[in-house]
């Protein structure tokens, strides 16, 4: 697409008409003018249509961004002469886009290195020009055509409208067995009329009197300060950390209460959404409605309610993923991010931003607090409360007298599984005992967590050595045995299971090596034959409503041992849920990852944090072939403060995250000699000086994805040095070919 928005000009700018700068929803690098028709008095955050190269596109009037540190701001695109302006087509009648959230757009473009319209895309992703329409429903005409037909068929169509209460098609075609063919021709006869239906609201009002829950004091405690955070009416970040099963979710949803006592709106970021039914049954208990819920797979017509009931101050709760920091918000006092450590809230593709970082920007930009939640809160967050930038509140112990529980590490070495297996006769013994007690104590449930989908990791030809790679990637294929497919988690590649080697054709050849969850749940089977199993992995939980009802099944004691992958260590209350066995508490540690300590810590932390939530104990057993490891230590000890201390120890020195700052580069095109010259020509053209530093250029460890070869650069600064001019110079003076991208992803989660 061309950048000269002034191309296709016909009229100039009449006297007395003035320009409006309007950004577009596409990679330019700002805002183009157009002339200001008399008729239209257009102010900023006005969604308009304009001409774009003979076509009709959907903006929003752009305004300067004011408060943007200077090395933030994006550099303007061209200016147009007066007499080449074209002018604005119409005024959309849509809500204008807020202050806070023109803002927050320029900010985060600024920030990411992404162009401003690239950022307007999410926020406007939702064809928000397009009203939504209204439901209709069908009634008998008055006037009885007396040409019509009236077919047995359409009688009894008639016959389910005697009542005059209107109905829809579908509920026409259900009422009178009819298909939707036989309702359209009535009406095209004259026999049906069609008539608005006023729905009912889209959006309940919470009622923070609802349903108060009694605290305990250490719980109200904290709540009042979170009310206090709220009804100060300004910015500031606090971490809200607790052990798992303190009453975290309890207390915040104190703080959405005490914003909708203030009549402001509270969003609300959960990691994974479709994996929140206990949290939204929690929010129905408390305030008797369901919240607004965003996310990328609502369908389209919900997606313009909700966002015009945003934008409109009707919802006034959302709880969302992270895109949901792109709604417009009119009057936003309240964000709280759920689970703040999660990697998921980093944003992989498009713009690559950070959710929990920028919801921070978010609430700033709102004038509203911000809480981040979790038990096993980020380095990062960490870093932000010891400087004293982030409030810190603490809830110590879990509630209802419920103990932490105990974390014991089984040494595969000492107790290795029998041949072929994976699970320890340790470990075996103690769900056995847990599932059937042997003194007539009640039965209890068990978890086996592994985090790695499918049936092996990987295949392997016993003739010849050889392992199944994918042709698009640098990745071994992972065999998905109840799908008979070998499957790429990387690039989505899937292929049927081979019956002889690819490599040196030998027959039978092929043999599973390792562990993924469908291999746990056949030795499960074997060994456990009477015990009720439930797995709870992506691939086999798809989408919310299975999602919902494998955890109903779970807390009503319909099943006794539970195998799973991460979902499982998302916020999930199991009473009955006693014992966490890891099948392999190493698994994260491999890699070059610089969160790799951490994260393992963080996610089996939460896994182990399932177990024990009421009245019986937990206990979480870890098959390690390293039980001396910090991270084992760590668990055992159940001392995360500590060993996050030793994290922050060994970043420090080297200005690792949270003490310097990092950006990717990633290089990548279609044949390795492309991928190394543009590396290369980045390596020679790298910055240097006090307290910059590029590493790189090297491989990707997903050295080819999707057919496309990968190099990655680093660069490294000291904290009080910004990343985004460096990068801007670095790149401007740059030239690549087209099949060559440059991505640049700032504060890398991902290092693959
Ligand atoms: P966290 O988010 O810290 O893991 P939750 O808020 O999920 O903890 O609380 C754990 C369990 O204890 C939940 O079932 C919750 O309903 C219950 N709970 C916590 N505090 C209270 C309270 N004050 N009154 C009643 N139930 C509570
Ligand atoms: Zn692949």
């Amino acid at each position: 697409m061309s950048l000269d928005a002034s191309a296709a000009a016909t009229k100039p700018v009449r006297n007395g008409a003035s320009r409006v700068p309007v950004l577009l929803p596409y990679p330019f690098q700002g805002a183009f003018d157009y002339a200001q028709p008399e008729a239209l008095a257009l102010e900023p955050g006005d969604v308009v249509m304009v001409p774009l190269n003979r076509r009709a596109e959907v903006g929003v009037v752009w305004d300067a961004p004011v408060g943007l540190p200077g090395d933030l701001a994006t550099p303007p695109p061209p200016s147009v002469a007066d007499a080449k302006l074209k002018p604005v087509a119409a005024l959309l009648d849509v809500p204008r886009m807020p202050e806070s959230l023109r803002r927050f757009v320029d900010w985060v473009a600024g920030y990411t290195l992404s162009p401003p319209g690239l950022v307007l895309a999410m926020a406007l992703r939702t064809n928000a020009s397009q009203p939504v329409p209204p439901t209709t429903g069908w009634v008998r005409s008055g006037s009885n055509s007396a040409t019509a037909r009236v077919t047995p068929a359409r009688a009894r169509v008639l016959q389910a409208l005697t009542d005059g209460a209107p109905r829809n098609t579908a509920e026409l075609g259900r009422a009178a067995e009819v298909g939707t063919g036989v309702v359209r021709a009535m009406a095209e006869a004259g026999l049906l009329v069609e008539v608005a239906i006023a729905g009912p609201a889209a959006f309940g009002t919470p009622d923070p009197d609802h349903q108060d829950p009694v605290l305990s004091p250490d719980q109200n405690t904290t709540a009042q300060r979170l009310r206090g955070l709220v009804q100060g009416r300004r910015f500031q970040a606090a971490l809200l950390d607790g052990v798992t099963g303190s009453g975290k979710t309890e207390v915040y949803l104190e703080a959405v209460a005490a914003c909708l006592a203030e009549g402001r709106q509270a969003l609300v970021l959960l990691p994974e959404i479709a994996l929140s039914a206990q949290w939204m049954q929690r929010f129905v208990r408390r305030f008797g409605v369901e919240p607004a819920v965003w996310h990328s797979d609502l369908g389209s017509k919900r997606r313009r309610i909700t966002w015009r009931a945003v934008a409109g101050g009707e919802a006034q709760v959302v709880v969302g993923a992270r895109s949901a920091l792109f709604l417009p918000f009119p009057d936003l006092g309240l964000v709280i991010v759920d689970e703040e450590h999660e990697t998921a809230f980093k944003q992989e593709d498009g713009v690559t931003y950070h959710a929990r970082d920028m919801a921070v920007v978010r609430a700033r930009l709102s004038s509203a607090p911000v809480l981040l939640v979790s038990a096993t809160p980020s380095l990062e967050t960490l870093a932000n409360v010891e400087s004293g930038r982030y409030q810190h509140l603490t809830l110590a112990v879990r509630h209802g007298g419920a103990t932490m529980p105990g974390v014991a590490a089984i040494d595969l070495r000492d107790h290795p599984p029998e041949r072929g297996r994976f699970l320890s006769p340790v470990l075996i013994e103690a769900a056995r005992a847990a599932m059937q007690p042997p003194d007539g104590r009640p039965a209890e449930q068990v978890m086996l967590f592994l985090n790695r989908r499918g049936y092996a990791p990987l295949t392997l030809c016993r003739t010849c050595g050889h392992r199944i790679q994918c042709p698009n990637c640098t990745a071994w294929l992972v065999e998905h045995r109840a799908r008979r497919q070998l499957a790429c988690h990387h690039c989505g590649h899937t292929e049927a299971v081979p019956t002889h080697c690819p490599a040196c054709n030998a027959e039978n050849s092929l043999t599973p090596i390792g562990p993924g969850v469908e291999r746990i749940t056949e030795e499960a089977r074997l060994t456990f034959p009477d015990a009720r199993l439930l797995v709870m992995a992506s691939d086999t939980l798809p989408g919310p409503n299975a999602a919902a009802e494998a955890v109903r099944k779970i807390a009503d004691r319909e099943v006794d041992l539970i195998i799973g992958t991460q979902i499982v260590a998302k916020g999930w209350h199991f009473p009955g849920l006693t014992l966490v066995g890891v099948v392999d508490a190493d698994l994260g540690l491999a890699g070059g990852d610089l969160r790799a300590a951490e994260r393992t810590v963080q996610l089996l932390h939460q896994v182990g944090g399932r177990a024990g939530r009421a009245e019986a104990p937990g206990r979480v057993l870890l098959q390690t072939y390293n039980p001396t490891h910090p991270v084992m230590q760590a668990l055992i000890a159940n001392d995360f403060a500590s060993f996050m201390q030793k994290e922050a120890a060994q970043r420090r020195p080297g200005w690792w995250p949270p003490y310097g700052r990092l950006a990717a580069l990633i290089v990548s095109a279609d044949t390795a000699d492309a991928a190394d010259a543009a590396a290369q020509t980045l390596g020679r053209s790298a910055p240097s000086g006090e307290g910059v530093q590029v590493l790189g250029p090297a491989p990707a460890p997903l050295a080819i994805l999707r057919g496309r070869h990968r190099r990655r650069l680093l660069l490294r600064t000291r904290r009080e040095i910004a990343v985004q001019p460096i990068l801007r110079r670095w790149l401007d003076g740059l030239q690549f070919p087209r099949s060559v991208q440059v991505d640049v992803d700032i504060d890398p989660v991902s290092f693959l």
